[in-house]
This record gives C-alpha cells, sequence and structure tokens, in this order.
C-alpha cells in the first residue's frame, strides 16, 4: 500500500472527514483491519488565511511546498491538498516534489463526465468560485461552469470562513446555500460542486435533488484508492 500524505488543516474541521473518509474506504476495499498509511501536515490555518487575504500566493506557496517536501523525506508516495482553495498554488507544490500531487478539481472533473454532466453550478471560496485556477480545470474538461452572484459569493464565503472553519453550523446557512444551489439550477446546471471542503458539514445528497459532487469527499476517496493501486 502506498503512503498518502495529506496536507491538511485548512481547515482542521474538513481534515478530520479526509481522515475518516480515506479510511473508512480501504476498509471497505479491503475489510477486516486494513487502514490507510497516512502522513499529516497540518498548517497553522491563521497564516494560511491571512496570506489568501492579502494576496500574498508566494507566502502561502512557500508553507505549502515546505509541508510537501517533509512529508517526501517522511515517506509519502503521493500528496493531497486537503482544500479547493490553496490549489491555486498546485504548480508550485507539485514542482517543490519529486512525488505526485493528486489534484482536487482533476478527480472531480473526472466524477463529472463519468455522469455525464456539462454544465455545473459551482460554490466554494471567492477565489474558488472567481478565479482561474480551479474553474479551468473544469472547463478544459468540457464543463461549463456557473457561478452564484456576486452577493451570493460573498455570503457563501462568509458561511465558508466565518463559520464552518470554525466549527459553526447554522440552520440560516444551510438554507442560504440551498437558495444559491437552486438558483444554479434555474440557470441551467445539472449538478453542483461543493468546491470548499467544509460544505459537506452543512448540506449533503439527501438536501438537494440534483447531483451533488461533494469534493471532500471526491479527493479523499480517490486518495485511499490511489493508495491501493499498485506502485510504479
Ligand atoms: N477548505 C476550503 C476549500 O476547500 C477553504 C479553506 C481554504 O481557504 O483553504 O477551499
Amino acid at each position: 500500500m502506498k503512503t498518502i500524505g495529506l496536507i491538511g488543516g485548512m481547515s482542521w474541521e474538513s481534515t478530520v472527514t479526509y481522515y475518516q473518509v480515506i479510511n473508512e474506504t480501504v476498509r471497505q476495499q479491503l475489510g477486516g483491519l486494513h487502514s490507510a498509511k497516512i502522513l499529516l501536515y497540518s498548517v497553522e490555518f491563521d497564516e494560511i488565511e491571512r496570506c489568501q487575504s492579502k494576496g500574498d500566493w508566494e507566502e502561502s506557496a512557500r508553507i505549502l511546498s515546505d509541508a510537501a517536501k517533509r512529508l517526501e523525506i517522511a515517506g509519502a508516495d503521493f500528496i493531497v491538498i486537503c482544500t479547493n482553495t490553496m490549489h491555486k498554488v498546485a504548480r508550485e507544490v507539485r514542482e517543490s516534489v519529486s512525488v505526485p500531487l493528486l489534484h482536487i478539481a482533476d478527480v472531480t472533473a473526472g466524477k463529472l463526465r463519468e455522469a455525464g454532466i456539462t454544465v455545473v453550478g459551482l460554490l466554494g471560496t471567492c477565489y474558488t468560485m472567481t478565479q482561474a485556477f480551479y474553474r479551468d480545470v473544469l472547463t478544459d474538461n468540457g464543463i461549463q461552469v456557473l457561478v452564484p452572484g456576486e452577493e451570493e459569493i460573498r455570503r457563501v464565503n462568509d458561511i465558508i470562513f466565518d463559520e464552518l472553519c470554525m466549527g459553526i453550523v447554522r440552520e440560516a446557512s444551510k438554507e442560504a446555500l440551498l437558495r444559491a444551489i437552486h438558483q444554479l439550477q434555474s440557470r441551467g446546471a445539472q449538478g453542483v460542486i461543493l468546491g470548499c471542503t467544509e460544505l459537506g458539514l452543512l448540506v449533503g445528497e439527501s438536501d438537494v435533488d440534483l447531483p451533488v459532487f461533494d469534493t471532500a469527499l471526491i479527493h479523499a476517496r480517490e486518495a485511499a484508492l490511489e493508495a491501493l493501486r499498485e506502485k510504479n
């Protein structure tokens, strides 16, 4: 089995999901007492969030690349960045190590293609919803991306940083998120990407009547399956 190198803590609320889902998937695949080999480098999220708000992506790339190098030295066979937003610096992280990086948008695009989705709604942080680094991966896969209007973008972003990343789950925020999803659906979205690893703490498949692509679940499951593939 390969050793998975997780860069987590962004926020730690969703890294818990990764740890659980990776181990559950290995148990489903192998049965018995089997579990995943995981190395976790959990960052100080306040430092990362400051970089994001200042637009200092260079410094955040330095922090995450340093984490990736430490994971590689410790024996990780591949790297998983447990957040959508910080894939903004995926290229720099990838270039800092010689082991592969399992990109969250690549695996999500794969699932959308499998499901035959050509128009998708994207929810996440303001960075993920408005910047090219994430949307381009989807459009390069032939998938049209719809995002909410400006006010909704701000509201969803606030729900992520002011509540979910701090472990706060509010019914009113769930309703706001569901409204945003319905609006995307009425504009033609055939499915919705929960493109922030904390959004699954608020809404799930059973809350929505269109296909939901929860990136934390997809990414974590794919990491587990990758760990079970033959080493090259
Ligand atoms: N976990 C979130 C994401 O998937 C947001 C936290 C962050 O800014 O990294 O984008």
